[in-house]
C-alpha cells in the first residue's frame, strides 16, 4: 500500500527518535500485560478464597485460604505498582519524543520562513505565520505520539483482552465485540465534520494572532488617532468568531463522545444480561463473570480512547497541514550557483530593460535602463511612490524583475548565490531596525567578527559614538532593556554604523539621514564620503547637498528613469530635474525637501 505524504512526513520527523520510540513500544506491551492481569486477583478471591472451586496450580496446592488471600492481595498491589511505574516512564518517553519532534518541526519551519522571499512575506500575515510556528507545530505531537500511542496501547490491550475473553466465554465475547463495527461507523461518519470544524477553529485562532500583531506594531498610530475603542471592537469581534468556532468544535466532540458512550452502554447491558444467565446456568464461574465485566469496562475504554483520539487526530491533521503548506512553498527566488569571493566585485551595475511589479499585473518599474560605473555615487530622486526603493531592492535580489536583467560586473545577479551576492552589499534601509541585543552586537550585525575598535570607529563615523558613551552600560547596553531606547534619528545612525562596519563594495542607502538634523546630517555625510570612495553607492536622497555631489542623478517618475546625468548637466538641460529643482530645492537649499 502506498504511504500517504502525511504519513511519510510524520515518519521522517520520527526517524531521529526511532530508538526511544521502540523503547516506548516495549513499554506499551508491558503496560498491556499488566492491565490484563488486573482483574485476576479478584477472580481468585471470589472463586477460590470465598467460593469452593479448588485451585489446580501445583505451587499453591497446599496453601490455606488466609495465605492465598494474603498472596492475592500482595500480587494486586504489585500489579498496580508496576503499572504505575510503567505508565510514568511511558508518559515521560512519549512526551519527550513528541516535544522533540515539535522543536524540530518549529526549527525547520522558522528556517524555511527566514529564507522565503520578501514577495512571499508581503503576501502573508505575520500573525498567521506566528501561529503556524508556535501553535500549529504542536500537531506533530498529537499525530505521532498522543495519537499513535493512545491508539496503539488501546489496540494491544484490545487484542489481549479479546484473546482472554474468548477462552472464558466465546458467545459473550462475540456480543461484546459486535458493538465495535457500530462504533467505528459512528466514528467515521463524524470525523469529517470534526475535521472541518477543527480547521475553521485553527483559522479563527490564527486571525487573532494577526490582529494582535498588527495592533501592537501600529500602537502609536492607534493611540495617536484614539482608535483604541475601534481596535477593541475589532478584537472582540474576532475573538467572538474564534470562540464560536471553538465551541462548535467542542460541541461536535462532545456529541461524538456522547454517541460513542451510548453505543458502549448498549453493549455493556447486553453482555451483563447474557453473562449473568450463563453464570446462573453454571457455564461461567462468578469469578470469570467478574473478570469479564472488568475487561468489558476496560475493553470499551480503549475503543472510546481510539474514537476520541481519532477526533483529536483530525484536529492535529489540520494543524500539521498548515505547517506543511508553508514548508511546501518552493523558494521563488531560485538560488544561483556562482560563488563570489567576499569583497570581490568592482561594482559595475547595469539595469537592462528592467520591468517589475509586486503584483505582476501592476508594473512599478517599467523598462529601466541604467549603467553605473564602478565607484560611482548614484543619487535616486523623484516623487513619493515613484519606485525609488523598489529600484534599489532589485540589486540584492529582494525581488527579481519580471522582464530584463540586473547585472553586477557584467553578470546577471540571478547567477550568483544569494549569500555571496548580498555579502557584497551594505544597506541602510527604512525604517531603521534595531534588534533587542547589545549596541555592540547591533552594529556588528553584518560583521560579527569585528573588533571593538572597529565597532567604535564605525559608531564615530555615524556620529553615534558620543550618545552610546552617555548610556550607563555604553556599548553593552541592550536596546529595549532597562529603558534603553533610541530616538528615530539615533536608530538611523545605528544602522549607518552597521553599514559602515559591513565594509562592502556596494552601498545602498535608502534615505539614510531622513531623521537627523541638518548639522548631524552634514557630519554623517562627511563620514559617508570617506566610505563611498571606491564603492558604488546608490543613495535615495532628499537633500540638495547630497544630490549635488553625486556622480549621477537618476530622476525616477512613474516607474521610469526620466532623466539621468550629473548635477550641472541636468541643470543645463532644463528638463525634469531642473523643474524639480525649481519647485523642491531652490527655496530651502539645505532643508529636508518634500520630494519624497
Ligand atoms: P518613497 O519616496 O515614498 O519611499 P518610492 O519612490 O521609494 O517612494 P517605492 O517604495 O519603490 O516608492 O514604491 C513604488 C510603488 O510600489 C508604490 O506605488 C508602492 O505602493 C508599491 N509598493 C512598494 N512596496 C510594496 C510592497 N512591498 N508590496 C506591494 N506594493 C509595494
Amino acid at each position: 500500500m502506498a504511504m500517504s505524504p502525511l504519513r511519510r512526513q510524520i515518519l521522517a520527523l520520527l526517524h531521529p527518535y526511532r530508538g526511544l520510540f521502540l523503547f516506548a513500544l516495549l513499554q506499551v506491551g508491558l503496560i498491556a500485560a499488566a492491565e490484563l492481569l488486573k482483574p485476576w486477583p479478584l477472580k481468585v478471591i471470589i472463586d477460590h478464597v470465598l467460593g469452593d472451586k479448588p485451585l489446580t496450580w501445583p505451587v499453591v496446592a497446599g496453601w490455606s485460604r488466609e495465605t492465598l488471600l494474603l498472596a492475592t492481595c500482595l500480587s494486586l498491589v504489585t500489579i498496580y505498582l508496576v503499572l504505575g511505574v510503567l505508565t510514568l516512564v511511558n508518559n515521560y518517553t512519549t512526551i519527550r519524543i513528541g516535544q522533540s519532534m515539535v522543536n524540530d518541526l518549529r526549527a525547520a519551519l522558522y528556517n524555511h520562513l527566514q529564507r522565503l522571499s520578501l514577495a512571499f512575506h508581503n503576501r502573508r500575515e505575520t500573525g498567521d505565520l506566528l501561529y503556524r510556528v508556535t501553535a500549529d507545530t504542536y500537531s506533530i505531537q498529537t499525530l505521532a505520539m498522543n495519537g499513535i500511542f493512545s491508539i496503539l496501547t488501546a489496540l494491544v490491550l484490545l487484542v489481549g483482552m479479546a484473546v482472554v475473553m474468548f477462552q472464558l466465554d466465546w458467545l459473550l465475547t462475540l456480543i461484546a465485540l459486535g458493538v465495535c463495527p457500530l462504533l467505528f461507523l459512528t466514528i467515521s461518519m463524524m470525523s469529517a465534520h470534526i475535521n472541518r470544524a477543527a480547521t475553521l477553529a485553527h483559522e479563527r485562532e490564527s486571525a487573532i494572532y494577526s490582529l494582535v500583531q498588527q495592533g501592537m506594531s501600529a500602537i502609536r498610530v492607534i493611540q495617536a488617532f484614539t482608535k483604541e475603542e475601534e481596535e477593541h471592537r475589532r478584537f472582540v469581534a474576532a475573538s467572538q468568531e474564534s470562540l464560536l468556532a471553538s465551541l462548535r468544535l467542542y460541541n461536535l466532540q462532545s456529541l461524538y463522545a456522547g454517541v460513542v458512550n451510548a453505543v458502549i452502554a448498549l453493549g455493556t447491558a447486553l453482555v451483563v444480561w447474557v453473562g449473568a444467565r450463563h453464570a446462573m446456568a453454571g457455564t461461567l464461574s462468578v469469578g470469570d463473570l467478574v473478570v469479564f465485566t472488568a475487561y468489558l469496562a476496560s475493553l470499551y475504554g480503549p475503543i472510546n480512547i481510539i474514537s476520541q483520539t481519532l477526533g483529536q487526530i483530525e484536529g492535529g491533521k489540520a494543524g500539521f497541514r498548515r505547517v506543511q503548506e508553508i514548508l511546501a512553498v518552493e523558494r521563488d527566488l531560485v538560488d544561483g550557483t556562482r560563488v563570489l569571493p567576499e569583497k570581490s566585485v568592482r561594482g559595475e551595475v547595469v539595469f537592462e530593460n528592467v520591468s517589475f511589479g509586486y503584483d505582476p499585473d501592476q508594473p512599478v518599474l517599467r523598462g529601466m535602463n541604467l549603467h553605473v560605473r564602478p565607484g560611482q555615487t548614484v543619487a535616486v530622486v523623484g516623487p513619493s511612490g515613484a519606485g525609488k526603493s523598489t529600484l534599489v531592492s532589485l540589486l540584492p535580489r529582494f525581488y527579481d524583475p519580471q522582464q530584463g536583467r540586473v547585472l553586477l560586473d557584467g553578470m546577471d545577479v540571478r547567477e550568483m548565490t544569494l549569500v555571496s551576492l548580498r555579502q557584497q552589499i551594505a544597506m541602510v534601509l527604512q525604517p531603521p531596525l534595531i534588534f533587542p541585543i547589545t549596541i555592540r552586537e547591533n552594529i556588528a550585525y553584518g560583521r560579527p567578527g569585528a573588533s571593538f575598535a572597529e565597532v567604535e570607529r564605525a559608531a564615530q563615523l555615524a556620529r553615534i559614538h558620543e550618545k552610546i558613551l552617555r548610556l550607563p552600560q555604553g556599548y553593552d547596553a541592550v536596546i529595549g532593556a532597562q529603558g534603553t531606547t533610541l530616538s528615530e534619528g539615533e536608530r538611523q545612525r545605528m544602522t549607518i554604523a552597521r553599514a559602515i562596519l559591513r565594509d562592502a563594495p556596494l552601498l545602498i542607502l535608502d534615505e539614510p539621514t531622513s531623521s537627523v538634523d541638518a548639522e548631524t546630517e552634514a557630519l554623517i555625510m562627511q563620514g559617508f564620503e570617506e566610505l563611498m570612495v571606491g564603492r558604488t553607492t546608490f543613495i535615495i536622497a532628499h537633500r540638495l547637498s547630497t544630490i549635488r555631489k553625486a556622480d549621477v542623478i537618476l530622476v525616477v517618475r512613474g516607474g521610469q528613469i526620466v532623466e539621468q546625468g550629473a548635477f550641472a548637466e541636468l541643470m543645463q538641460r532644463q528638463g525634469a530635474f531642473a523643474a524639480l529643482y525649481q519647485t523642491q530645492f531652490s527655496d530651502v537649499p539645505e532643508q529636508r525637501s518634500a520630494m519624497g
